[in-house]
């Protein structure tokens, strides 16, 4: 029955017998992690694994049989020790006897519910992970291993409208099948039945759903959870339509450089158009597998018809957007046209299911928005409150694709009915993890652009607005600088969950792009990249600038002149024309600050090119809120001496500086002491006598992006720690 390890064709055999630990949590863990690391097994956060096995008692020091389950939230690809529950199976086998003791039970009801909170009680050592709803799946079948997963392939045969037959031939009476039943109690008893019944059986097919399967070892647990999947995608592959999958296709794809120039105009314009209450990311997926859905004659009928398994809607909604475009003879504007017109069908729509299906004790209606749209030629965009969310939302209609895929092939498609879909999207466990969700940071859901990430004000300012949920985009001159950057915050904050996304937009929470702010084109390319990453952008802060010192920088007066105001002054205009095309496509509420200096107020000898463009990007950003008005608000920040970790402040000018204002250093002295000299006596020059730090700076750029300060436009923030001399009148 088993195939040998080098036959597997559809799934990578990961085994290996050299690292898996003996029986044990950790050989749990190991099992785990190799069936959650091809993605083919199952979804991001989708099934759960278990064992059963004796642990001593830390109460009567006696060998208890435990089971450990992976616990509510996490994902089997990453799960560690602490991500699976732990709970004493003899008191799992009582609980039923309290289920049978509730007036209301059976299927979906409030005895069902009311089992949940049961788990608790049943702890074994004070674990403090939640139980999964799946719980009871794992105690019941009275087998030491059992594997609960989702994988494409057994869902496109749960899926098809001879389930029942498919799975008897397919496997070959091996696999029994229970119908779509919702997790929870009765479904768990329905499988125990049948493998207390049912001997030699290798696992169940559960309809719309995904499969179970056990063993008493957990090697041999893990080679039939691979067999029962190879063997569905080998059927699947027998009967593969080939060239006339989804039959046919009925457009041709844009080529990358259209698709790239139409999305990058239209992304902006759909998260406009479907954040009128909260904001979105997008993640766009435009590879072969996505193109030949969209594209094909049927992508319309079974966009139509939904998705399947309960972890695929629940993010997808109950279906996508279909947009009916023709991308041979339809323009953007035609795309945007009918873009808005299927959104707000779809909201009516959506409304409509949900007042078809809900009663006086569902919880209310959530954003009838939809999260999936498909568009001809172009691909697949998936939307969510952030990169990780919309990663997760569009691997899942990818996974959906699949499904219908299989389920075509060897028979017809068949989604969940509207009222099970229903009854999973609204149930009251689900409302109750919603509310429990920590409320969100002031820049989630937002994007922001920080130019100049590389290093001093930009970087801090990078790390200050990721602090408070931001996708941050790390622009700089020099890439490598910018990518430091984003690898650090990526390293504090992590990429999040879901694997999807094509090119860029399979980004984590930060990316890194280098960027020439004097040249248009550089500029344009950026905010391209960012769109395709993100979808659109929300505050732009600029810290990049450049100082050249006189005497030193090898130019002449005019060439200072020529590039100081190509940086400081130019720079900041060019970024602010081409975020603002962004922005009125949005239609949102945006930001932008610009980095000037105190310089700009204060007349003195020795920096004319500097000082003057300064005072020149102060005025900039008075126009540019005028300009930007209402959508935008434009502010200044200026900074007086940072010191501390500025490149403008490299040891010879620290020295100069040292030198001309007679403070005592020592050639022996690091860089770092030397600039925290320079600082500290330029501290004395100031009304707070305290040295001015890139936090200081980063915290007056996060404060004019937060929205906290959304009555302010066109003013300059002086953050100098108080130079009486810079006063503005
Ligand atoms: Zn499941």
């Amino acid at each position: 029955m088993k195939y040998n390890k080098e036959e597997f064709k559809h799934v990578s055999y990961l085994w290996d017998d050299e690292v898996a630990p003996v029986e044990s949590v950790e050989s749990l863990v190991y099992r785990s992690n190799v069936l959650g690391a091809d993605q083919r097994i199952t979804n991001t956060g989708g099934g759960n694994t278990s064992a059963k096995i004796m642990e001593t008692d830390p109460l009567t020091g006696e060998q208890v049989e435990v089971l450990w389950v992976k616990g509510s939230g996490g994902d089997i690809r990453t799960a560690k020790k602490e991500n699976f529950s732990s709970l004493y199976q003899e008191k799992l086998d009582a609980l039923d006897k309290t289920y049978q003791s509730f007036e209301d039970k059976g299927l979906k009801s409030s005895g069902e519910d009311a089992m949940i909170p049961m788990y608790k009680h049943c702890n074994f050592c004070l674990n403090p992970r939640a139980s999964s709803i799946d719980t009871p799946l794992h105690s019941m079948i009275a087998e030491k291993h059992v594997d609960h997963l989702h994988p494409n392939a057994v869902i496109a045969v749960a899926s098809c409208k001879a389930q029942r037959e498919l799975a008897e031939v397919i496997w070959g009476g091996k696999m029994a099948y229970v119908p779509w039943m919702r997790p929870g109690w009765e479904a768990a008893l329905a499988c125990e039945e049948i493998y207390a019944n049912q001997p030699g059986l290798s696992g169940i097919l559960m309809g719309q759903h995904g499969h179970t399967n056990w063993a008493s070892e957990s090697k041999s647990c893990y080679e039939t959870s691979l067999w029962v999947i190879e063997t569905a995608a080998r059927y699947i592959e027998e009967h593969d339509k080939g060239e006339m999958t989804f039959g046919g296709a009925r457009v041709e794809s844009l080529n990358e450089d259209d698709r790239t120039a139409l999305l990058s105009a239209f992304l902006p314009k759909a998260r406009g158009l479907l954040s009128n209450k909260v904001k979105f990311i997008s993640t766009v997926q435009t590879d072969d597998t996505a193109l030949r859905f969209v594209n094909s004659v049927d992508a319309k009928r079974l966009a139509k018809l939904g998705t399947s398994c309960p972890d695929h809607f629940l993010r997808t909604k109950i279906q996508p957007l279909y947009v009916d475009f023709d991308p041979k003879n339809d323009d953007l504007a035609t795309l945007v046209e009918k873009f808005e017109q299927g959104m707000i069908q779809y909201r009516i729509d959506y409304k409509a299911y949900y007042d078809a299906c809900s009663d006086e004790n569902s919880p209310a209606m959530r954003d009838p928005s939809p999260t999936v749209v498909l568009i001809p030629g172009v691909g697949i965009i998936g939307w969510g409150k952030n990169k990780s969310e919309s990663r997760v939302t569009t691997e899942f209609y990818n996974c959906a694709i699949e499904v219908m895929r299989g389920a075509e092939a060897i028979s017809e498609y068949t989604a969940l009915p509207q009222q099970e879909a229903f009854d999973i999207e609204y149930w009251a466990l689900e409302e109750a993890k919603l509310q429990r969700m920590p409320a969100e940071k002031t820049l989630a859901r937002n994007v922001v652009v920080v130019v100049g990430a590389g290093d001093g004000i930009g970087k801090e300012t990078a790390f200050r607005v990721a602090k408070e949920g931001a996708h941050v985009v790390c622009a700089d001159l020099r890439l490598e600088a910018a990518q430091k950057t984003a690898d650090e915050l990526t390293a504090i904050y992590g990429e999040g969950v879901g694997v999807a996304g094509t090119g860029i937009s399979s980004c984590g929470p930060a990316i890194a792009l280098e960027v020439d702010i004097t040249k248009r084109d550089s500029v344009q390319a950026m905010f391209t990249q960012i769109t395709l990453a993100y979808g659109g952008i929300d505050n732009v802060i600029v810290t990049a600038g450049v100082f050249l010192a006189p005497g030193q920088s090898g130019m002449s007066n005019d060439q200072m002149f020529d590039v100081s105001f190509a940086v400081n002054v130019k720079g900041g205009y060019i970024v602010a024309t081409e975020a603002n095309e962004i922005w009125q496509a949005q239609g949102l509420k945006g930001t932008l600050v610009l980095t000037t200096s105190v310089n700009a107020a204060v007349s003195k000898k020795g920096s004319l090119a500097y000082d003057t463009s300064k005072a020149a990007a102060n005025h900039l950003v008075r126009e540019l809120a005028v300009e930007l008005s209402p959508l935008v608000n434009v502010n200044a920040l200026a900074p007086a001496t940072v010191v501390k970790g500025s490149t403008m402040f490299p040891r010879d000018r620290v020295i100069a500086s040292l030198t001309k204002y007679d403070v005592e250093f020592t050639e022996s002295d690091s860089d770092d002491e030397l600039r925290d000299k320079l600082a500290m006596f330029y501290a004395q020059r100031t009304l707070t006598q305290q040295p001015i730090t890139p936090a200081d700076q980063a915290e007056a750029a996060y404060l004019l992006t937060s929205g906290q300060l959304s009555k302010t436009t066109g003013q300059v923030l002086s953050v100098d720690g108080g130079l009486h001399e810079a006063f503005l009148r």
